[in-house]
Formats: structure tokens, C-alpha cells, sequence
């Protein structure tokens, strides 16, 4: 079981059954909604218990999906296509995420030109 929180903490929960890699997607909307890249893990949506939710806010970024953030405090915390039963969780939300690797970056097509291709693990130019 793993734990995570917004900054503000008025959206906390525990999930289990939690993928042990982290995707980085460089796509534009997760570019903007994070401020930079989007680094997450997944979970089957029913192993998310909240603990708190007082401040969850869920916002359709597109027809198929859907990304959860804090009302409050702006934690960029959730990602749920509206078709699948899983849920993108933030990997900087986490309270302990030592067990976690790298897994890969996706849509590196749309990355920002600030910034260089990454190596530190696979590289995909789509998702
Ligand atoms: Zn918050
Ligand atoms: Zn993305």
C-alpha cells in the first residue's frame, strides 16, 4: 500500500496494486497541466481509496479523458481516460515511492524545445 497527498492535503488516499514504473508524457496538455512533464504510475481506479477528497476537482481535458487536481492548492494529481477502469497517478504525490523506476517517455514528439531527449530510459515519439 502506498500513500499520497496533494500539497495542501485536502486530497489524500492510499492505493494498492499500483504499477511499480513511472511514464513521462511530454505531450502539450500534460506539459501545461503540470507546468512541465507529467510523471505518473497507474492503478486499477478500485485500489484508490481517498482518504480526504474535500479538494479533488476533476476537469475534462479532452472528449476521452479527464485529469484530477486539487480546487485548493493546484496539485496536478489524477488522469482517467473516460473508456478504461485505470487511473494515472502523479509520481510527486506520492509519499513513498522508493520502490518506483523509470519506465519510459511517451508523445516525446510534443516535448518542449527548452529541454533535451531524455536517456534515462525508453524514448517514444507517440504514446
Ligand atoms: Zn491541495
Ligand atoms: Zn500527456
Amino acid at each position: 500500500m502506498i500513500k499520497g497527498r496533494c500539497e495542501c492535503g485536502s486530497v489524500r488516499f492510499e492505493v494498492n496494486a499500483v504499477r511499480q514504473t513511472v511514464t513521462v508524457c511530454h505531450c502539450s496538455q500534460c506539459r501545461r497541466t503540470s507546468g512541465h512533464l507529467w510523471a505518473s504510475t497507474h492503478a486499477p481506479f478500485d485500489s484508490v481509496k481517498f482518504t480526504s477528497d474535500s479538494g479533488l476537482q476533476w476537469y475534462a481535458s479532452s472528449t476521452t479523458a479527464k485529469r484530477g487536481f486539487c480546487k485548493t492548492c493546484g496539485s496536478s494529481l489524477f488522469y482517467r481516460m473516460n473508456d478504461e477502469d485505470g487511473i494515472g497517478i502523479a509520481a510527486g504525490c506520492l509519499e513513498d515511492a522508493g520502490d518506483m523506476a523509470m519506465g519510459k517517455h511517451i508523445f516525446v514528439a510534443d516535448k518542449g524545445d527548452y529541454y533535451p531527449v531524455p536517456d534515462d530510459a525508453p524514448v517514444f515519439r507517440q504514446g
